[in-house]
């Protein structure tokens, strides 16, 4: 069975076939699903969804992205799901300077925010970075230095993942890792312990290799992901399953 460390459920167009995308995930040995809530709508549509489905678990923040048009707007409802006990981590919050869609230094300072209160809120973190990790470090090593943190969809090099590693992090893997391009992230992959390992689709963005261009990404398509972690470790890919939705549980506090 799989953890999906990271979907986005609730945003469109995947809420508007929810239930048979839900019904796929179970019929493909998904039993957890972590979703990941970016604004209003996608929070609200979250939270009543984890109402009615006991394996679905919430995490919010605004994105770096969109941290210029909606940071200010959204904190207080972040705010209030996490200090309501609704979210099992604050998330994703990060730096993006690839795209750089906000400026950067208010990245940053919505960044620090967002650990405060997961802080306040004994609560891990889920962190996008693209080409921010010089930056990324040090506001973690400043703001967080003591918080739970899962690098979400790594695309990084081997040196900022044994950074990650040092600090005690976690890092997931995503659909990334099966495209044909990615020979580096495999061997990155590769030196990542088991135990320090978790898997995402990401859904409905970075659908795996055999499903490229053939429209939304969805959970059940984890296995993709799954078995080439177990390919490029040379494990099999139970061991990759049980062990990667161990971690999942340990890092969120999930309840079965
Ligand atoms: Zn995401």
């Amino acid at each position: 069975m799989f953890i999906d460390s990271h979907a986005h459920l609730t945003c469109d167009p995947v809420y508007q076939e929810i239930d048979e995308i839900l019904k796929r995930a179970e019929e493909g040995k998904v039993e957890k699903i972590i979703n990941i809530c970016t604004d209003k709508i996608s929070l609200e549509r979250g939270l009543a969804l984890a109402k009615e489905r006991s394996w679905i678990f919430n995490v919010g923040a605004t994105t770096p992205h969109d941290v210029e048009k909606e940071g200010g707007l959204y904190f207080p409802l972040f705010e209030e799901a996490a200090s309501t006990g609704k979210l099992v981590a604050v998330g994703e919050t990060g730096l993006d300077y690839y795209y750089e869609h906000s400026p950067k230094e208010l990245q940053q300072t919505f960044f620090s925010r967002y650990l405060q209160l997961a802080t306040q809120c004994h609560l891990p973190v889920v962190i996008h970075c693209r080409e921010a990790f010089d930056d990324l470090f040090e506001i973690a090593q400043n703001d967080f230095s003591k918080g739970r943190v899962l690098l979400h969809c790594f695309t990084g090099t081997m040196k900022e993942a044994e950074t990650a590693l040092e600090r005690g992090w976690l890092i997931s893997m995503s659909g990334i890792i099966t495209f044909k391009r990615s020979e580096a992230l495999r061997e990155v992959a590769k030196e990542i312990p088991l135990n320090h390992l978790l898997i995402e689709t990401d859904t409905p963005y970075l659908a795996p290799q055999s499903r490229r261009g053939k429209g939304m990404n969805e959970p059940s398509f984890i296995s993709e992901t799954a078995q080439m972690v177990a390919d490029v470790k040379g494990i099999p890919l139970q061991e990759v399953a049980a062990a990667t939705a161990t971690n999942a549980r340990e890092f969120f506090s999930l309840r079965d």
